[in-house]
């Protein structure tokens, strides 16, 4: 496994980390998501990616019970923060990045997690209704008291970003990692986020490399999706795949296939190495259903793509790729019904 440095701190995490949204209390059952975490601690993956509201809190504690008698320092774990957990009615302050909401939500965490601390704690979310010096201070109350060693932030604008690390710095804490969607199919991130963060020292651990299956070839035009594949689970991932199961992507994905075959790599491999290509991309987060899917993804890790395959990709994907920021409030999928 290959490991790089989170942004500019001196925390290494492996470039291929494994997240477990919608699959983990979810959509798959406890032995096998427990299966796929043994099978990523094998290939060498030591950085886990959760979040208090996959699940409702479920795939924190999916995560924890798998990870169990695992030695604590020979793993990073990555968690977030925003959306509401745990029973109904739901409180006013459960949602957010206020004080009282990021202080309930790391111990929630901890305690689904069995652990003592996390890695990384991450602002899931930007929120527009809490000053940030109030959000930033309590993410520096959690550090202080060894509750979280780094901070991050999830689909955050380059804007905010700066204005979050320029409070974090004052803090003296570290907000060391971005979290965005990243692939070959979807590269917001180049435009602004990116410069800014290579600017700060902020790392990017970007999610849904493989487009949530598509990139691996297996949706194909005018056919079914494949059984059992997320395309077909109604528990929430069809919802979040369905942006990407249009004709128009599905043929230009398909004709990835001769470039994947000629370096040798399966076509979610290819995906998943395509995005560590970006030297700002500090990991790679795949998920799997199936611990052969984390087997197979976990060989990207270390693959150089010669520059007239990375060429070639352009061309065959032309215009299914979307760059403009713009774009981004209309089509992120919210995890929040998840
Ligand atoms: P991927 O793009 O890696 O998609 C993973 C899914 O693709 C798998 O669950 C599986 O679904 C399918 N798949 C994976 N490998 C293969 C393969 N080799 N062949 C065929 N199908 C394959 O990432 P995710 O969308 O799962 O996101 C990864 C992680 O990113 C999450 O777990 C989470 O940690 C993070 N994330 C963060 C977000 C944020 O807002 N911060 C938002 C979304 C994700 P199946 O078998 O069911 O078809």
């Amino acid at each position: 496994m290959e490991f790089r440095y989170l942004g500019s701190s001196g925390m290494q995490i492996s470039a291929i980390t494994y997240g477990n949204w919608l699959t983990h209390g979810s959509q798959v059952e406890n032995d096998v998501a427990t299966r796929c975490v043994r099978a990523a601690l094998d290939e060498g993956i030591t950085s886990f990616d959760t979040a208090d509201a996959y699940a409702n809190g479920r795939a924190e504690t999916v995560l924890g019970s798998a990870l169990n008698g695992v030695r604590r320092e020979s793993l990073e774990v990555f968690t977030k923060v925003y959306w509401p957990v745990g029973p109904e009615p739901r409180g006013k302050n459960d949602t957010g990045l206020s004080r009282k909401h990021i202080m309930e939500g790391i111990d929630g965490s901890l305690r689904r997690l069995q652990m003592d601390y996390v890695d990384l704690y991450q602002a899931h979310r930007y929120d527009t209704f809490t000053p940030l010096e109030e959000t930033m201070q309590a993410f520096a109350d959690v550090v202080r008291a060894g509750k979280a060693l780094y901070i991050g932030v999830s689909e955050w604008t380059a804007e905010q970003i700066r204005a979050g690390h320029a409070l974090a710095t004052e803090l003296g804490i570290s907000l060391v990692s971005s979290q965005p969607q990243y692939s070959m199919l979807w590269r917001i991130i180049e435009g602004e986020v990116v410069p800014t963060c290579e600017e700060l020292g902020i790392g990017q651990i970007v999610w849904s490399p493989i487009a949530q299956g598509v990139l691996s070839g297996k949706y194909t035009p005018g056919q079914e999706a494949p059984a059992g594949s997320r395309a077909t689970d109604i528990n929430g991932g069809a919802n979040m795949i369905r942006r990407w199961l249009g004709d128009d992507v599905l043929t230009r994905v398909q004709g990835l296939r001769p470039v994947a075959d000629e370096l040798g790599l399966s076509m979610a491999q290819l995906a998943v190495a395509w995005v560590l290509q970006n030297s700002n991309v500090s990991a790679a987060l795949i998920g799997a259903s199936r611990p052969e899917q984390v087997v197979e993804n976990a060989k990207a890790a270390e693959v150089t793509i010669p520059a007239d395959a990375l060429r070639r990709i352009d061309e065959i994907l032309g215009d299914v790729v979307t760059s403009d920021p713009a774009t981004v409030a209309k089509s992120v999928p919210s995890e929040r019904a998840i």
